[in-house]
């Protein structure tokens, strides 16, 4: 008899963006005049920019000569990519990572999901309150909790409020965590966690040998200059975090899919005698065995983000979404609500001036001005009462959606 791996029926059946999705469609049958302006889910909008268009081109030409065509690419990623990578991203900013810590991948989301797999499976998982879902989901999967409490925490995985008080970095818990999800500049609070703030956590992490999962998915959104864009601009980090980065915000690639995953070769963690073994190198083995590479035209079309014209180009999209950040924090903070992020980052966290359920204002949102956002509360149970608004939108989608909003008693 074929088994299944009951771990996943303990997921939560209701997530988040099918039921936003639902109800929607729902209001959208009954009110079929209705123009309603998303700005819920966290996809970019913005196609990507010629540079990237021309290489990703001149790839798929490639392709179709015999003198250049391309079977199988190396597992861990072309090194022109890599080395792109290595001197833009990291060696420009002081930073000592090579192009053999980085593996190319196709997402951060699978990257984030699948790193579980080289770590014991007694392995306690911290993650913050509210969180992007991927992290608690899969280690949901991978047998590392029990099941779901009526507060929507799982038993077994340690939570971390981030919360108004401690500006949505949080305190380090009182049990032990042996992994440690952090994502800066975050989704969904928009937050940013200053070089103390990380180097709290790095320090926690050398103390107690556990190591950080560092997701920079929206680094390429920091506007001020003392917020660090890498884990690894603090002291030890090196010894400590695996660090996620994506293409998919910072230039449009959501559907393209590249993204990348630092391992540096001090990173250690332990096997049951206590012996430190090398992260990297089971992460190497994992990816040559179950990956097979991301297609030569994207990695090409990833490398001209990193030329002089491309970084322009890609700059301009990037300051588009944070003009209507600014926008939407501007007249959010005119109506009386509260305001966090959107400035390093394309979401604003925000409450409303009376107090009201997520959910509650979600439908409120969508039935009096035919706006859609996301409820705080469907991304952890401190999120309960906020709302994030997303910057990923047409301008006068912005404008509009802000206009309608000011007419509404909230
Ligand atoms: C969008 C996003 C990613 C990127 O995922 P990809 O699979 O690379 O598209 C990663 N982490 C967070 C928190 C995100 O919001």
């Amino acid at each position: 008899m074929a088994k299944i791996n009951e771990n996943y029926l303990k997921l939560q059946a209701g997530y988040l963006f099918p039921e936003i999705g639902r109800r929607v469609n729902e209001f959208q049958k009954a009110n079929p005049g209705a123009e309603i302006i998303r700005m819920g889910i966290g996809d970019v909008t913005m196609p990507l920019v010629p540079s990237v268009i021309n290489a990703f081109h001149e790839g798929v030409d490639e392709m179709s000569k015999p003198e250049t065509f391309k079977g199988y690419g190396p597992e861990q990623g072309y090194e022109f990519l890599r080395n792109a990578i290595a001197e833009n991203d990291y060696q420009s900013r002081g930073v000592d990572i090579g192009p053999e810590d980085i593996f190319v991948s196709d997402g951060s989301k699978c990257d984030t999901g699948n790193i579980q797999e080289i770590f014991s499976a007694e392995s306690k998982i911290a993650i913050t309150d509210p969180v992007y879902p991927v992290y608690a989901d899969t280690t949901v999967m991978s047998g590392k909790t029990g099941n779901v409490a009526s507060n929507g925490y799982f038993n077994g995985i340690i939570y971390l409020p981030c919360t108004e008080e401690n500006h949505f970095v949080p305190d380090i818990p009182k049990e032990r965590p042996d992994i440690i999800f952090l994502c800066y500049p975050n989704n969904p609070t928009g937050a940013t966690a200053t070089k103390q703030e990380l180097k709290k956590w790095v320090d926690y992490a050398l103390d107690n040998k556990s190591i950080i999962l560092y997701d920079a998915a929206y680094e390429a959104y920091i506007t001020e200059d003392h917020i660090p864009h890498s884990i690894y601009e603090i002291e030890g980090a090196q010894k400590v975090a695996i660090e996620f980065r994506s293409f998919s915000k910072k230039a449009g690639f959501t559907g393209t899919r590249c993204a990348f995953t630092v391992i540096p070769k001090e990173v250690m963690a332990f096997t049951h005698k206590g012996e430190p073994k090398p992260l990297h190198a089971l992460w190497y083995r994992r990816h040559t065995t179950k990956f097979n590479g991301v297609s030569y035209p994207v990695q090409k079309a990833a490398a001209a983000i990193y030329t002089k014209q491309g970084k322009k180009e890609v700059q301009e999209v990037i300051d588009y979404y944070m003009e209507n950040a600014r926008i939407m924090c501007e007249n959010l903070y005119e109506k009386g609500f509260k305001v966090f992020g959107g400035k390093n980052a394309p979401y604003v966290w925000t409450s409303p001036p009376k107090k009201i359920k997520s959910w509650d204002l979600f439908d409120k949102l969508l039935k009096e001005a035919h706006v859609v956002g996301t409820p705080g509360s469907g991304f952890g149970p401190s999120g309960e009462g906020y709302f994030r608004f997303s910057a990923f939108a047409p301008r006068k989608n912005v404008i509009e959606a802000m206009n309608r909003l000011k007419k509404l008693d909230l």
